[in-house]
């Protein structure tokens, strides 16, 4: 039985959490990603209704307004992240299980409005300087913005205790087998 379950996802940016939820994507059939709503501009070949719901500050304003969203954060000064509850209705509909990609204060909200039905799973780099290397080696963000998400990076490897499990992405294939593996455990529990 997997009706009505949810995974989350949480991790300081850079610290490998799109690759791994890409993995998981491509070996559970019955995992869809809930695609969030955001007012950051695309990045690279990022897709409206794919990666996200690219909307305006007034377009994310109103979705509030009408109760839209079973979480939002600000995540960066003036870049809004929300988790739609139309998201998850339209894959609970199809018997799937949700899965979340959020940051850290979303990944602790949502674990605490779905309980049970969710398993939380935060997603360490190995030290912050690796986690400052990849995001340079990505390529996808100016020096700027790497320098933001790094100074943050610190702060949110303390929420890593509030999530079910932590899994350290220092080798990736490692990292890989072991979410594989909690992951299986709970759709198929
Ligand atoms: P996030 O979604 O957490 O920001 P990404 O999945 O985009 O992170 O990973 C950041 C970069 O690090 C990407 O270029 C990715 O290919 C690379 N990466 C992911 N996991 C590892 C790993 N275990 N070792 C080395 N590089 C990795
Ligand atoms: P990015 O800009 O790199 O796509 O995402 C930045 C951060 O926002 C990531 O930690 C990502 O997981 C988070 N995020 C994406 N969607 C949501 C959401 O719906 N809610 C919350 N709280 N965070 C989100």
């Amino acid at each position: 039985m997997s009706s009505k379950k949810v995974i989350i996802f949480s991790a300081p940016s850079g610290s490998g959490k799109t690759t791994l939820v890409k993995y998981c994507l491509d070996q559970f059939a019955k995992l869809q990603f809930s695609i969030s709503a955001t007012t950051r501009q695309p990045r690279g070949e990022e897709k409206h209704g794919v990666d996200y719901f690219f909307h305006t500050p007034d377009e994310f304003r109103q979705k509030i307004a009408l109760d839209a969203f079973v979480e939002y954060e600000e995540v960066y000064t003036d870049k809004y992240y929300g988790t739609l509850k139309s998201e998850v209705e339209r894959i609970w509909d199809l018997g799937n299980v949700v899965i979340f990609d959020v940051d850290v204060k979303g990944g602790v909200n949502l674990k605490k409005i779905f309980a049970e039905k969710a398993l939380s799973i935060f997603i360490a780099p190995p030290s912050i300087q690796e986690l400052e290397n990849r995001l340079i080696k990505r390529n996808t963000d100016d020096l700027e913005t790497i320098k933001t998400r790094v100074a943050k990076a610190e702060e949110e490897l303390g929420y890593a205790q509030y999530f079910d499990e932590v899994i350290v992405n220092d080798d990736l294939n490692q990292a890989k087998e072991e979410i594989a593996k909690l992951v299986g455990n709970f759709i198929e529990a």
